[in-house]
């Protein structure tokens, strides 16, 4: 096992054989890059250093010291310390940024597996994993009511090891949205656009929570008009922002869309609809928001949208799509009569 400064054989090179048989001393352990820094022995400069995996180096001497292997600092000072199985004893804060960078999940001095290394990654993708099982399950069954809490807790156990992840915390505000803790759905996405002030789903997810509308999941019935005007300006330049990090991203133009009808912007709907058109010209929702935006001032361009909306979901999967075909069996009757349409 390997410790800070003890002597070590490099071993096992097939990149840089000539080093192989050198004898260094070992530096500290590299957590992001799961390697040794080393010093070659011998070596006139001290630049002469080496990112070793452990596999690579053979222990030679022991050197004592009750130092953390991660820092290189004395264990023996008030800063909190966490012990590991193996009984190989670290800073608490240096385990924390063992965790943070996902490195394997192994004590750095012996290698053994430890359950207190857990990565922040691993939450995630467990997280992940119960969003899918969620997914299937019938949303107000306790089954689903049980898959959420056990990833709500996951995520809450990843951002107590890393607050500033911007993808932890945007999946946990996502998770706090399907159990309606709306307040600590807004705190989540807040602290991930505070770490990520760009990354788009953050932005876009905070501006759909502040206009009431569903988060990712495809749900209209969540949506409710009649927000404050604060809520509304805030969401309209949430989602400018997330749309001028990733023009492409079609849910944000949408949102934005109804933002803007909020606001009694129609111009601005509109254009925000057809952006979205513009990067999908046959994503459902924007096909409908467009269609009810247009409405009755454009019969034919409204009842295009609807028809597109309806033949890019033949298997009627998306509530979106069954909303294009009650808007269609309304306006068709009005459009024959006024007999303003060519479309029927
Ligand atoms: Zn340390
Ligand atoms: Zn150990």
């Amino acid at each position: 096992m390997l410790a800070p400064s003890c002597q070590v054989r490099v071993v096992g090179l097939v990149g840089r054989s000539e080093l192989n048989g050198r004898l260094a001393t070992a530096l500290r352990y590299v957590p992001g890059r799961g390697r040794w820094e080393v010093r070659l022995d011998g070596e006139a400069s001290s630049a002469m250093r080496l990112g070793l995996k452990p596999e690579h180096l053979e222990r030679i001497a022991s050197t004592t010291g009750d130092d953390c292997a991660v820092c290189l600092n004395s264990l023996d000072t008030s800063e909190p310390t966490q012990t590991l199985t193996c009984s190989h004893r670290f800073h608490a804060d240096c385990i924390k940024a063992l965790r943070r960078h996902g490195a394997m999940e192994l004590c750095p001095l012996c290698r053994k597996p430890s359950s207190s290394l857990r990565s922040v990654q691993s939450f995630l993708d467990d997280a992940c994993a119960l969003f899918v099982q969620h997914a299937r399950l019938s949303p107000e069954s306790e089954a689903a009511r049980a898959v959420l809490s056990v990833s709500v807790r996951a995520l809450e156990e990843a951002v107590a090891i890393d607050p500033c992840n911007a993808t932890v915390q945007n999946n946990l505000g996502y998770a706090l949205s399907r159990t309606g803790d709306a307040a600590g759905e807004r705190s989540a996405y807040r602290a991930a656009i505070a770490s990520s002030p760009t990354a788009p789903l953050p932005l876009c997810n905070l501006a759909q929570c502040l206009l009431g509308q569903d988060t990712l999941w495809e749900n209209m019935f969540a949506y409710e008009s009649g927000h404050s005007k604060d809520n509304v300006d805030e969401a309209i330049s949430l989602l400018q922002r997330a749309i001028a990090a990733d023009p492409r991203f079609v849910q944000a133009h949408v949102a934005l869309g109804r933002a803007f009808m909020e606001a009694g912007n129609r111009e601005g709907s509109l254009a925000a609809l057809q952006a979205a058109l513009e990067v999908d010209p046959n994503h459902i929702e924007a096909n409908v928001e467009l269609g009810t935006t247009l409405d009755f001032d454009d019969m034919d361009g409204a009842i295009a949208h609807f028809r597109r909306a309806i033949r890019a979901d033949p298997h009627r999967r998306s509530p979106h799509s069954e909303r294009a075909r009650e808007e269609l069996e309304m306006l068709l009757p009005v459009a024959r009569a006024s007999g303003k349409s060519k479309e029927c």
